[in-house]
């Protein structure tokens, strides 16, 4: 049996090797495309387009997009490198969940207006709380409103609300939902959304500007919260992703931090 232990070990390990090899081949190749266009741009410029004012212009935007696209690449992986650091660590705040999701649903309103979507929230301050780390809880709600408003904005409804209810351990919990009325996913797609990088259509999350470790990092966050993500969409319908969490218990929200 020893050896057989050793034998897993040694497996579990080279599979530990084997993703992280793969992951940093994703992500150089993710920050190689960008970088490649950008140089693409600056040879125009240096050489056909030298003297032309107005295709500088234009070039110079399209060099800003590609840069912009980078910095929020290096965000994500440094976001999903420091929730990995942290992953042993219990998060201690006591968080409103209602407060957290109303800052982030004003933060993304302009955006939601741009896109011709409406944000209906569903969940007043001083109603449901959790423990946890407060940054972290506002990174998922932020990354699953603003998929919706990315993947299904463009003039419909999103809708924000929370469900409470008791487990078979006795544990309570709180599921808060994003549902938009949008294309919805093909179901063989789901089970991998939170994979690094994985993208139902590549080309179309670039263009949205997306890094592709959205559900990554909020699939890293709500396990380190005891929480999980439940994916549900109809193709032609829309989709509903629920970030379900335990309840902080009623004696440590008397005095909320947040
Ligand atoms: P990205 O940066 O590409 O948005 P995410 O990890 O946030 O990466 O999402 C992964 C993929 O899941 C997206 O590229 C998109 O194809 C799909 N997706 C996420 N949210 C939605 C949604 N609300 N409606 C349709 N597709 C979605």
């Amino acid at each position: 049996p020893a050896l057989l232990l050793l034998l897993r070990d040694l497996t579990r390990q080279h599979q530990v090797e084997r993703m992280r090899a793969d992951f940093v081949a994703n992500a150089s190749h993710e920050l190689r495309t960008p970088l490649a266009s950008v140089l693409g741009f600056i040879e125009t410029l240096q050489g056909a387009a030298r003297d032309d004012a107005k295709a500088r212009a234009q070039f110079l935007e399209l060099m800003r997009a590609q840069a912009e696209r980078m910095s929020r690449l290096i965000d994500d992986l440094l976001s999903l490198s420091r929730i990995e650091l942290n992953v042993h660590l219990r998060p201690t705040d006591t968080v409103d969940l209602g407060k957290a999701v109303r800052h982030v649903v004003e933060f993304l309103e302009p955006l939601a207006r741009e896109r011709g979507a409406t944000l209906e929230l569903s969940l007043s301050d001083g109603e449901v709380f959790v423990k946890g780390d407060r940054d972290e809880l506002v990174q998922v709600f932020q990354n699953l409103i603003e998929n919706a408003i990315k993947y299904a904005g463009s003039g419909g409804r999103i809708e924000i609300f929370a469900e409470t209810s008791g487990t078979a351990r006795g544990e309570s919990t709180v599921s808060l939902s994003v549902r938009d009325h949008g294309p919805g996913i093909p179901a063989e797609h789901i089970p991998r959304l939170t994979e690094r990088f994985y993208r139902v259509n590549v080309q179309d999350s670039r263009s949205k500007g997306g890094t592709g470790l959205g559900l990554a990092i909020v699939k890293h966050i709500l396990n380190r919260h005891r929480g999980k993500l439940v994916v549900k969409s109809e193709v032609g319908v829309g989709s509903v992703f629920t970030a379900r969490l335990p309840l902080a218990a009623p004696d440590s929200v008397a005095q909320p931090e947040h």
